[in-house]
Protein backbone atom coordinates (compact mmCIF):
# COMPACT_ATOMS: atom_id res chain seq x y z
CA UNK A 1 0.00 0.00 0.00
CA UNK A 2 1.29 3.39 -0.37
CA UNK A 3 1.45 5.80 1.43
CA UNK A 4 -0.57 9.53 1.32
CA UNK A 5 1.45 11.85 0.13
CA UNK A 6 1.66 14.93 2.51
CA UNK A 7 2.75 18.72 2.28
CA UNK A 8 6.81 19.04 2.84
CA UNK A 9 5.89 22.31 5.54
CA UNK A 10 2.03 22.87 6.37
CA UNK A 11 0.11 25.48 5.62
CA UNK A 12 2.51 26.55 2.71
CA UNK A 13 0.15 25.52 -0.12
CA UNK A 14 -3.13 23.70 -1.07
CA UNK A 15 -2.69 20.23 -2.75
CA UNK A 16 -5.10 18.05 -5.65
CA UNK A 17 -6.06 19.17 -9.06
CA UNK A 18 -5.82 22.84 -8.52
CA UNK A 19 -2.87 23.49 -6.14
CA UNK A 20 -2.47 27.37 -4.35
CA UNK A 21 0.13 29.34 -2.23
CA UNK A 22 -1.08 30.31 1.09
CA UNK A 23 -0.10 34.21 1.53
CA UNK A 24 -1.91 36.73 3.52
CA UNK A 25 -2.86 39.64 2.51
CA UNK A 26 -2.89 43.14 3.67
CA UNK A 27 -6.41 44.91 4.63
CA UNK A 28 -4.53 48.59 4.54
CA UNK A 29 -2.60 47.97 1.25
CA UNK A 30 -3.01 45.10 -0.05
CA UNK A 31 0.10 44.09 -0.07
CA UNK A 32 0.55 39.97 -0.66
CA UNK A 33 2.97 38.00 1.51
CA UNK A 34 4.42 34.19 0.88
CA UNK A 35 4.99 32.78 3.02
CA UNK A 36 2.56 34.20 5.53
CA UNK A 37 3.21 37.52 7.03
CA UNK A 38 2.56 37.68 10.69
CA UNK A 39 1.65 40.26 13.02
CA UNK A 40 3.03 43.15 10.55
CA UNK A 41 2.29 44.20 7.18
CA UNK A 42 5.71 43.65 5.25
CA UNK A 43 5.56 46.66 3.04
CA UNK A 44 7.76 48.83 5.05
CA UNK A 45 5.97 51.84 3.93
CA UNK A 46 2.59 50.48 5.88
CA UNK A 47 1.40 50.46 9.40
CA UNK A 48 -1.77 48.01 8.70
CA UNK A 49 -1.50 44.82 11.05
CA UNK A 50 -4.58 42.98 9.65
CA UNK A 51 -3.68 40.11 7.25
CA UNK A 52 -5.68 37.99 6.31
CA UNK A 53 -5.47 34.39 4.56
CA UNK A 54 -5.02 35.19 0.33
CA UNK A 55 -4.39 32.26 -1.82
CA UNK A 56 -2.24 33.27 -4.71
CA UNK A 57 -2.40 33.47 -8.04
CA UNK A 58 -1.65 29.97 -9.62
CA UNK A 59 0.22 30.92 -13.26
CA UNK A 60 3.00 33.50 -13.49
CA UNK A 61 5.58 34.49 -15.80
CA UNK A 62 9.79 33.67 -15.17
CA UNK A 63 11.35 37.02 -13.75
CA UNK A 64 14.08 35.29 -13.53
CA UNK A 65 15.88 32.10 -12.67
CA UNK A 66 18.36 29.69 -11.85
CA UNK A 67 20.71 26.43 -12.06
CA UNK A 68 21.32 24.93 -8.14
CA UNK A 69 24.10 23.68 -8.74
CA UNK A 70 24.91 23.49 -4.79
CA UNK A 71 23.04 21.16 -2.58
CA UNK A 72 20.83 24.01 -0.74
CA UNK A 73 21.35 24.12 3.25
CA UNK A 74 18.91 22.20 5.70
CA UNK A 75 15.96 22.02 5.84
CA UNK A 76 16.42 21.09 1.81
CA UNK A 77 16.55 17.45 1.65
CA UNK A 78 17.57 15.93 -1.17
CA UNK A 79 15.80 13.47 -3.10
CA UNK A 80 18.65 12.31 -4.93
CA UNK A 81 21.72 10.65 -3.23
CA UNK A 82 24.02 12.40 -4.53
CA UNK A 83 22.69 15.66 -5.47
CA UNK A 84 21.40 16.65 -8.60
CA UNK A 85 21.30 19.96 -9.71
CA UNK A 86 17.81 21.85 -10.24
CA UNK A 87 16.21 24.99 -11.77
CA UNK A 88 15.17 27.52 -9.70
CA UNK A 89 12.37 30.13 -10.91
CA UNK A 90 11.82 33.09 -9.81
CA UNK A 91 7.94 33.83 -10.66
CA UNK A 92 6.30 36.96 -10.65
CA UNK A 93 2.17 36.92 -10.32
CA UNK A 94 1.25 40.05 -11.97
CA UNK A 95 -2.03 39.93 -10.27
CA UNK A 96 -0.18 39.11 -6.53
CA UNK A 97 2.31 42.24 -7.00
CA UNK A 98 4.45 39.06 -6.03
CA UNK A 99 7.71 37.15 -7.02
CA UNK A 100 7.89 34.13 -5.60
CA UNK A 101 10.74 31.58 -5.71
CA UNK A 102 10.19 28.16 -6.27
CA UNK A 103 12.02 25.03 -7.97
CA UNK A 104 11.09 24.17 -11.78
CA UNK A 105 8.39 21.03 -12.14
CA UNK A 106 10.36 17.56 -12.64
CA UNK A 107 11.49 16.93 -16.20
CA UNK A 108 12.44 20.52 -16.81
CA UNK A 109 15.72 22.18 -16.59
CA UNK A 110 17.21 25.75 -17.17
CA UNK A 111 17.45 25.38 -21.13
CA UNK A 112 13.42 24.95 -20.69
CA UNK A 113 13.10 28.52 -18.88
CA UNK A 114 13.32 32.07 -20.53
CA UNK A 115 12.13 35.69 -18.91
CA UNK A 116 8.62 36.19 -19.61
CA UNK A 117 7.81 32.53 -20.29
CA UNK A 118 4.49 31.58 -18.45
CA UNK A 119 4.56 28.84 -15.55
CA UNK A 120 1.64 26.99 -13.51
CA UNK A 121 2.03 26.20 -10.03
CA UNK A 122 2.23 22.45 -9.19
CA UNK A 123 2.72 20.64 -6.40
CA UNK A 124 5.08 17.48 -6.53
CA UNK A 125 6.73 14.79 -4.14
CA UNK A 126 10.35 15.85 -3.39
CA UNK A 127 11.46 13.04 -0.62
CA UNK A 128 10.45 10.55 1.41
CA UNK A 129 9.94 10.43 5.39
CA UNK A 130 9.60 6.92 6.70
CA UNK A 131 7.99 6.19 3.21
CA UNK A 132 5.50 9.27 3.52
CA UNK A 133 6.00 11.12 -0.27
CA UNK A 134 6.29 14.55 1.11
CA UNK A 135 5.11 17.44 -1.15
CA UNK A 136 6.51 20.45 -2.53
CA UNK A 137 5.36 23.41 -5.08
CA UNK A 138 6.93 23.97 -8.07
CA UNK A 139 6.19 26.31 -11.05
CA UNK A 140 6.42 24.35 -14.31
CA UNK A 141 6.00 25.90 -18.21
CA UNK A 142 3.08 25.87 -19.69
CA UNK A 143 4.02 27.60 -23.39
CA UNK A 144 6.21 29.07 -26.02
CA UNK A 145 7.86 32.85 -25.05
CA UNK A 146 5.68 35.46 -26.04
CA UNK A 147 8.28 37.66 -28.11
ZN1 LIG B 1 0.02 46.92 4.38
Amino acid sequence: MTATAVPAIEGWFTTGDDPRLLGSRCTTCGTVSFPKATGLCRNPGCRGRELVDHELARTGTIWSYTDAQYQPPPPYLSATDPFEPFALAAVELAEDRIVVLGQVASGFGVEDLRVGAPVELVVEPQHEVDGVPQLIYRWRPTGEVAS
